[in-house]
């Protein structure tokens, strides 16, 4: 028969995060680049002052455990402290992209019942647009000083972050309940229909936020300074907000400037350790770097994911620059990271091709996070490395159901992800494409994500993408779009012959098409739905 434990049965709490870093690790420090430009600066015990307050402000304005607060932020100090506040009243930490469409961010705020947003002055053209569609907001909060609070006409209610704090007292007893209970919610993008919410739960982003501070993930610790590049606004900017103070790590956050010389200029002044950001935003560093000549002083380590990083951008990276990179993979239902992949022991005499080859794959599931591939009638494939299924995945931070759902997407407990992947024996992971965005030739499959990765090799491709176009005999055939590099000249031809060379020969795209930039979304991925709505068409 089973024996109790006989430990304390203490809620995994978010506000006892922002607690114990005002008290272990009280002097260090939070800089935040303010949106009208400076940067700030203060301690984890500042924070958790300025997030009492605001827990004061949100009760003192009528709102309950369980309501929601919506924001719509940049990385900066005031949306750190309103995720302490928030969550640890038991309300929901409600985080809304805002690159959304105007009706999609209407359709989420309505959805999850938001009675309070915050704001950043940079969104208030946005909130003008949406607010008479929000009719259950009954408030909206400028994250500012009054002074910075551009003027919102129409819009009643809305008052300056300073103003709403100043009054209230530092002193707040964080109330203790279920730690599954939910702290935050993320919609998806909706990409198709209408965006999907996920619900977080305490227990879920504290178990995350330990994990990913250990040294096979962000190695977090009062050595690093880390800066997430990753938005607040998606995925809870990987839960570094809470691992930093778990760790009483030094948290740096750029607020809206995060093009390549903005950021690299941060990360050498505050002497950033580790990062995180997705692979367009270290495609627009290394531009930087490399046109200007510069180096890292302290950079070490930076993580990415959300998509796939080319082998060639992490060969800069190690060869050319001494930064280790850390390929994590996660999606919205996931809170953050359920992959990651670094290098082990056993790799440090393994030649630099290879240690690029290893870390261009997704890593291994961490701790708290099983994942698997299954064939299309959900039988278990076998981890070879070749063969590749529907990725599923379950553990303590996986979502089971969206928000006001009716029916779970689970299947037999796992949540099919939408990707294809391949895990090999070591159970390293590796994403070969989106199941919508795989292109199917002559009932073979080619993997988009491969062909982009091998076309950015290309010194003068600057970003690439590519898609499936219609074509009568084989199906569908790979269409490349490629942005060049400022200056350069190269041509289909001299593309499509460097392709040859690296992938097989009927994986070569039937076309290239220039342009000058790729549609991006608003959480740095390429839109291919808006590539094949304007060049789907067929091939002849
Ligand atoms: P969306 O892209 O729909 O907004 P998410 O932000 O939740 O949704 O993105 C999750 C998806 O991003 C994953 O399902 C996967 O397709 C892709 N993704 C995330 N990390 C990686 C990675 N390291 N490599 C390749 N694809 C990735």
């Amino acid at each position: 028969m089973l024996q109790p434990g006989l430990m304390m049965d203490l809620p995994l709490m978010l506000s006892s995060i922002i607690e114990h870093a005002a008290a272990q690790y009280g002097d260090i420090e939070v800089v935040a680049r303010e949106t009208h430009g400076p940067l700030f600066r203060y301690t984890y015990a500042d924070c958790a002052v300025r997030a009492r307050k605001l827990a004061n402000a949100l009760a003192g304005l009528g709102l309950e455990p369980g309501q929601a607060v919506g924001s719509i932020a940049w990385n900066n100090h005031r949306h750190l402290e309103a995720y302490y506040a928030v969550s640890g009243s038991g309300m929901v930490m409600h985080t809304c992209n805002p690159r959304l469409h105007p009706q999609q961010l209407i359709y989420i705020i309505n959805h999850a019942e938001d009675r309070v947003v915050l704001f950043d002055a940079t969104f208030a053209p946005l909130v003008k647009g949406i607010a008479a569609h929000c009719p259950q907001v009954r408030h909206w909060v400028c994250l500012s000083e009054a002074v910075h609070m551009p003027a919102i006409e129409g819009v009643a209610n809305v008052v300056a972050y300073e103003d709403l704090i100043a009054p209230h007292s530092a002193q707040f007893a964080w109330p203790q309940f279920d730690e599954r209970s939910a702290a935050a919610l993320c919609y998806t993008s909706g990409t198709t229909g209408n965006p999907k919410g996920a619900m977080y739960s305490h227990r879920a982003i504290v178990l995350n936020a330990i994990t990913i501070c250990s040294a096979n993930a962000l190695g977090m610790s009062t050595k690093q300074t880390i800066l997430p590049v990753v938005p607040m606004f998606h995925i809870n900017a990987w839960c570094i907000p809470y691992a930093a103070p778990i760790a009483g790590t030094k948290l740096v956050l750029p607020g809206p400037k995060l093009d390549g010389a903005s950021l690299y200029e941060l990360m050498e002044s505050e002497r950033v350790t580790v990062s995180a950001g997705v692979p367009t935003i270290w495609q627009g560093m290394i531009a930087h770097v490399e046109q200007h000549g510069l180096q890292f002083s302290t950079m070490r380590v930076t993580a990415t994911g959300g998509s796939a990083m080319p082998q060639s951008l992490i060969a800069k990276f190690s060869d050319n620059y001494n930064v280790e990179v850390r390929h994590g993979w996660g999606m919205t239902e996931t809170t953050a990271v359920a992959t990651m992949g670094s290098l082990e022991g056993k790799h440090t005499d393994w030649t630099p091709a290879q240690k690029h080859a290893l870390i261009a794959r997704q890593g291994k599931s961490v701790f708290g996070v099983e994942i698997k591939v299954v064939d299309e009638n959900g039988a278990t494939l076998p981890r070879d490395g070749a063969s590749q299924g529907e990725l599923m995945v379950r553990g303590h931070w996986i979502m089971r159901q969206y928000y006001k759902a009716e029916t779970s997407p689970l299947v037999d407990g796992w949540f099919p992800t939408g990707d294809i992947a391949t895990i090999d024996a070591e159970g390293v992971m590796q994403i070969r494409d989106r199941t919508k965005d795989v292109i199917k030739t002559g009932g073979e499959w080619i993997s988009s994500i491969d062909l982009e990765s091998a076309a950015v090799a290309h010194p003068a491709v600057a970003m690439a993408a590519v898609i499936g176009v219609k074509h009568p005999k084989w199906d569908e055939r790979p269409l490349l779009f490629v942005v060049r590099k400022p200056g350069q000249t190269v041509e289909k031809e001299e593309i499509l012959a460097f392709l040859s060379e690296r992938v097989a020969k009927w994986w070569v795209p039937d076309d290239v098409v220039f342009l000058d930039a790729l549609p991006v979304g608003g959480t740095g991925k390429v839109q291919k739905g808006d590539l094949r709505k304007q060049y789907g068409g067929v091939f002849s």
